[in-house]
């Protein structure tokens, strides 16, 4: 019998779950927001991912659900649990990808090497904080940041007050500013069952805190580097119990340590590149692991593999009258598009470009990027 996937959030991601599921004989059906998501093709059910009546109806005629964001309320998945749905990734490890200071509490009973931090719930507390940290930090909200929001770098302690007063008491989490050098992403794919399958460790871009290049694998990385970065990640998936894609991003630090950012359970921007550079693409092992299928290699099948992201650019530019230029001037660029309308900064699809060399990858990807800049 057809296993039905049910993908929560209509996305980019579950969009780009669509062409996989059907290779591999699944059925997938997609609760989007609205109508005209990324994923409209395979929206059987629009409506909020916070509403339980809503996400219970979904969820009543599919095999196993799983998710294009982290934002399902943890009451929400913990229903479907007792109603006796698959969930993956469940409620137990979801959490930690939900809750940045929960996440960095679980980390430090793990053993995973982290940047010092603190939960802080009034200015004397980051200023003690900021104090023992050389006068600079960074602070977040612990829930609901993305691409950068919910970041800041502070160097006194009233630079956060309005974050106190939104948090109303409640916790916030303080870092060091990090000295890196790069940021690195590792990717882990886990079954239910247990298998897991790590990913090449990458180097990942960010500009204006949003994922900018990604080269796959890291270029220049010792033996060493690439070993931890896939034991740091083998080990936060089996010890948080994720199952599906688990990204760890890393910050490569001056004196060459890793130190784990943050965690994201489900397919990643930073994973892109595996559509177009690894036998099994990210979008397909997600499938794979809630599936509970077994894993498929993560081997790259290039030398080097570079990943652009494509940005809305200013009003006015029609991204996809540039689609067809851009393909005809570099036929080995994999563009890849989302169905979003452009707006500033968003991010409206992807190049990938697969080489024997890493700087022409680069340079290919970037140049039929530029296209659409
Ligand atoms: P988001 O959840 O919005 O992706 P992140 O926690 O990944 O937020 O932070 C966004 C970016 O901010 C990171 O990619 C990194 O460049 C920078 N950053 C985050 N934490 C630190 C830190 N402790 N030290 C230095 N830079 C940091």
């Amino acid at each position: 019998m057809t296993k039905r996937v049910g993908v929560i959030g209509g996305g980019q991601l579950a969009r780009m779950m669509i062409a996989p599921a059907s290779e591999l004989g699944l059925e997938i059906r997609v609760l989007a927001e609205q109508e005209g998501m990324s994923a409209q093709l395979a929206a059987t059910a629009t409506g909020d991912y916070r509403d339980l009546e809503t996400v219970r109806a979904f969820a009543a005629d599919v095999d196993v659900v799983t998710f294009d964001h982290e934002h399902v309320p943890q009451e929400v998945l913990r229903a479907l649990v007792a109603d006796g749905i698959a969930v993956h990734p469940g409620p137990d490890a979801l959490r930690f990808a939900q809750d940045k200071l929960v996440m960095r509490q679980r980390l430090a009973e793990l053993g995973a090497p982290q940047p010092d931090w603190a939960a802080v719930s009034d200015r004397a507390q980051l200023q003690a904080f900021l104090d023992d940290h050389g006068g600079r930090a960074v602070v977040k909200t612990p829930r609901g940041g993305y691409d950068g929001k919910g970041v800041r770098v502070v160097r006194a302690a009233e630079e956060a007050d309005d974050w106190f007063d939104a948090f109303a008491g409640e916790p916030i989490l303080v870092e060091e500013l990090v000295d890196f050098t790069r940021e690195l992403a590792q990717q882990v794919a886990r079954r239910p069952s247990g298998e897991v399958v790590p990913y090449p460790v990458v180097e990942t871009v960010q500009r204006d805190g949003v994922c900018a290049e990604v080269f796959a694998p890291a270029p220049r990385s010792s033996e060493r580097v690439i070993e931890i970065a896939a034991r740091i990640g083998v080990e936060i998936a089996e010890g948080l119990g994720v199952t599906g894609m688990l990204a760890v991003e890393l910050f490569e630090t001056t004196d060459e340590r890793l130190l784990v950012n943050e965690l994201a359970m489900r397919p990643h921007n930073s994973g892109h590149w595996t559509q177009d550079g690894a036998v099994t693409s990210q979008f397909e092992q997600h499938l794979r692991a809630v599936c509970d299928l077994p894993l498929g290699s993560a081997e790259p099948t290039a030398e080097a593999t570079c990943m652009i992201n494509i940005l809305g650019g200013p009003e006015g530019v029609d991204i996809d009258e540039r689609f067809a230029p851009a393909m005809e001037a570099y036929p080995t660029a994999k563009i890849h598009t989302y169905g979003k309308a452009s707006r500033p900064g968003r991010k409206v699809g992807h190049v990938n470009v697969a080489s024997d060399d890493i700087g022409d990858a680069a340079y290919t990807a970037r140049a039929a990027a530029a296209f659409f800049a």
